[in-house]
């Protein structure tokens, strides 16, 4: 084996994949640059700390189980009136997770609820925190199955160990008082241990209905009311007023193409 094969293998051992991967530009920036001892030794420390934050970044990602990406940066602050720029910027920079707050994010079909939790999901896990996503339905049924199932029992402890828990469409669709206790269960036992994102197209007084019980209705919304945002986003569907298509009509007079 010659030398820079030995000392891959050793990087492998030592677990310097970066190092290992990249030995020949390495060596041939260290040549080039005429490098120190000392420099030489920081940039390839240097590397392999990059490497495993950014692994430890997109691994964060893919266990929190976004449906799709969205980012703060096409969040369109113009189209969604109930931020100001300061508060959007003040929720970015989510000091408020190491508070412990919560946010309900509710308000009509394509306001942005979505785009919002997810957008600041994923600027969590850049930075570092653990986040964990899930629709209402999808959580009613992890909890309904823990017991018997073991991927729900996995997939609850990843909400559990999470410092921000994000409920998507809370209240979309009717859940049975058993169900109600289960959800009222998990969020007393995240109280003071973790933050959660609430999107609902419910207003606090329609809770009620759609749980199907006052007493567990109110029981919910104090504990997740104790420290907590509220953010109302009203106004018009974000989809309905972009819409896009993909066919082209031929307007008939003038022989010009238009969009549907
Ligand atoms: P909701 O969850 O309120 O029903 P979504 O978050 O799913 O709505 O938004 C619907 C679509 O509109 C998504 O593609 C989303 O990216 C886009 N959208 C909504 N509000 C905004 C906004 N303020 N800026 C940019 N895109 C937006
Ligand atoms: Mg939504």
């Amino acid at each position: 084996m010659d030398k820079q094969q030995t000392l891959k293998a050793s990087c492998r051992t030592l677990g310097l994949i970066h190092t290992r991967d990249s030995l020949e530009s390495i060596l041939h920036d260290a040549e080039e640059n005429n490098s120190s001892y000392l420099d030489f030794l920081i940039s390839v420390t240097d590397g392999e700390i990059l490497y495993k934050q950014e692994k430890a970044k997109d691994k964060r990602i893919k266990e929190a189980g976004f449906p799709y990406p969205k980012y703060l940066k096409d969040f369109d602050l113009k189209f969604c009136r109930a931020l100001s720029a300061k508060q959007f910027r003040q929720l970015g920079e989510l000091t408020w997770i190491d508070g412990l707050y919560n946010l309900i994010l509710s308000g009509p079909p394509g306001v942005g609820k979505t785009h919002l939790a997810i957008a600041l999901g994923y600027q969590a896990c850049e930075d570092g925190y653990k986040v964990s996503y899930t629709t209402m339905r999808s959580l009613i049924k992890t909890l309904r199955t823990e017991e018997i199932d073991r991927r729900a029992r996995a997939k609850l402890k990843r909400i559990c160990s999470a410092n921000l828990l994000i409920v998507d469409e809370v209240g979309y669709l009717p859940i049975s008082s058993t169900e109600g206790n289960l959800f009222f269960q998990l969020v007393s036992d995240l109280q003071e241990k973790s933050s959660i994102i609430i999107t609902t197209n419910k207003g606090f007084e329609e809770w009620t209905e759609f749980l199907g019980d006052a007493a567990l209705a109110t029981a919910i919304l104090d504990r997740l009311s104790f420290r907590c945002d509220k953010i109302q986003i009203d106004g018009k569907s974000y989809r309905l007023e972009n819409r896009k298509s993909f066919l082209d009509t031929e307007d008939k007079n003038d022989g010009k193409k238009k969009t549907v």
